[in-house]
């Protein structure tokens, strides 16, 4: 059961970034697309996709930046992210294909929440926070509509709901990037400058679960391989503030050779967004998450082998 996947016809979007790269060791007999291949946000690029058949479509692609990125263009998040998942998704099920599963983010839940880590129920019970609200209305969308398609056209699409990810595969931009990439991105120059002061926005306060893409990845895999149809969290149970995880990536990748500094003057972002994964355990059984240690210091000896920056 667990090999089917290998004789199933399986499309990936978004298979150059970050999770698409990582997917290709789990899932290594899936098409990968990416934007030159199709643009998602054209509805006849997509129509052109689903000329194909394909037994399962597991859509990673979207319009995705870290928080900088989310409060300079919240117009083209919105816009880009409503039109290709409400395309794929719609020519999916025209087209018939048996399963879709779509990747969202943690931050679709509300801003501030009564009880955490937050669970599935906590969904739509309050606004997303404001520097990334276009972005998640798009992912919650996408969720509606998911959950729309079922009731009415009986369709077993559903939807996985990852923490903050991290990974090998990512890009290291610093107008771009995530948190942790950007970190890193700033240990590696400053340990190329010989020391120094790595300097990062916000109070260090905020509450993060980071996720390396592999763990992501293993779970898609599994879901595949057990036909899993059920929506659920999919996030560690580390849940540490931006400056533990600082002081832990600058201790791993360099011994607690730098400084840290904090830019007060910059949005924070939501303060937390801890989600349970005891929902996925139900569904996935026991799952061992990499320790954010270990995946932290495995990046880092990636991105300096690569020379990254
Ligand atoms: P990523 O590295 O930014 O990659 C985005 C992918 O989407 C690329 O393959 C890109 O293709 C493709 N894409 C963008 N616009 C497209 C378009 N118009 N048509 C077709 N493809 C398009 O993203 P990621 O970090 O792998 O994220 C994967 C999924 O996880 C996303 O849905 C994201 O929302 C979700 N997620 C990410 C994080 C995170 O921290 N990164 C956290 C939670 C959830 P090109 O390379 O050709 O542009």
């Amino acid at each position: 059961m667990y090999f089917r996947f290998s004789m199933e016809n399986i499309l990936v979007t978004g298979g150059s970034g970050l999770v698409g790269s990582h997917l290709k060791r789990y899932l290594p007999d899936a098409s990968y697309i990416s934007s030159s291949d199709f643009d998602l946000t054209r509805e006849k690029d997509v129509q052109r996709l689903f000329e194909t058949k394909w037994d399962r479509v597991i859509h990673l692609a979207g319009r995705v930046g870290g928080i900088l990125e989310n409060i300079r263009h919240p117009g083209e998040f919105i816009e880009e992210n409503l039109l290709m998942n409400t395309l794929l998704v719609k020519y999916a099920r025209l087209s018939g294909v048996p399963r879709l599963t779509a990747v969202l983010s943690t931050c679709i839940y509300p801003d501030v929440c009564g009880r955490y880590p937050m669970t599935e129920e906590d969904l739509n019970q309050g606004p997303p926070q404001e520097t990334n609200f276009a972005y998640a209305i798009s992912k919650i969308a996408m969720a509606a509509q998911i959950d729309a398609y079922n009731k009415q056209y009986s369709t077993r699409y559903n939807y996985l709901i990852p923490s903050n990810l991290y990974g090998e595969h990512d890009r290291i931009d610093f107008e771009k990037s995530h948190f942790l990439t950007a970190l890193l991105g700033k240990i590696l120059n400053a340990e190329k400058e010989g020391g120094g002061t790595v300097k990062l926005l916000g109070s260090g306060e905020p509450l993060r679960q980071f996720l390396h893409a592999d763990d992501l990845c293993r779970v898609i895999r599994d879901s595949v391989a057990k036909d899993i149809t059920e929506s659920f969290n999919v996030a560690p149970d580390e849940n540490l503030s931006i400056r533990e995880i600082a002081e832990i990536a600058v201790g791993v990748c360099t011994g607690g050779s730098l400084a840290i500094e904090f830019d007060r003057e910059s949005p924070d972002g939501q303060f937390r967004k801890d989600v349970s994964n005891e929902r996925m355990k139900e569904v996935l059984g026991e799952f061992a998450f990499t320790p954010l240690r270990e995946g932290i210091a495995r990046v880092y000896a990636h991105y300096r082998e690569q020379d990254a920056i």
